[in-house]
């Protein structure tokens, strides 16, 4: 259970709880070799009902509002699509980012079980 791959997951879950999104994300980045996408507070209009989403053509995370950034199932979740965007095609599916973003949290979980709670009410307010 105390891989160094956990480790890595449950520090990624601890800075964006830190509030240290973008260090997440360019961290995650650096692990799995792509581009560091842009981090933005506020939705596209298509989106606007979400919490969450991806645009690939502009490799941005769009997030509802400020609060949201300090999410991990959404920063995760939305990472997923980057990670799985090639060509400006989307690949990969709610499901898979789902999934992504609940390894990090049970991840961090082994670590850190009885001192922080992680929401996963995010779950279909993501796109
Ligand atoms: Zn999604």
């Amino acid at each position: 259970m105390f891989t160094s791959e956990n480790l890595f997951k449950a520090k990624i879950v601890q800075l964006i709880l830190m509030k240290e999104p973008i260090e997440a994300i360019e961290a995650l980045s650096h692990h799995y070799c792509v581009d560091v996408p842009h981090l933005k507070v506020g939705m596209p209009k298509k989106y606007s009902k979400k919490v969450g989403c991806y645009v690939a053509k502009t490799k941005t995370i769009h997030v509802m509002n400020q609060e949201k950034l300090e999410e991990p199932f959404v920063i995760l979740h939305e990472f997923y699509h980057h990670l799985r965007t090639r060509d400006g095609e989307h690949r990969g599916t709610e499901k898979h980012a789902d999934k992504f973003a609940e390894e990090f949290i049970e991840a961090f979980k082994i670590y850190h079980r009885y001192s922080f709670y992680v929401s996963y009410n995010y779950k279909n307010q993501t796109t």
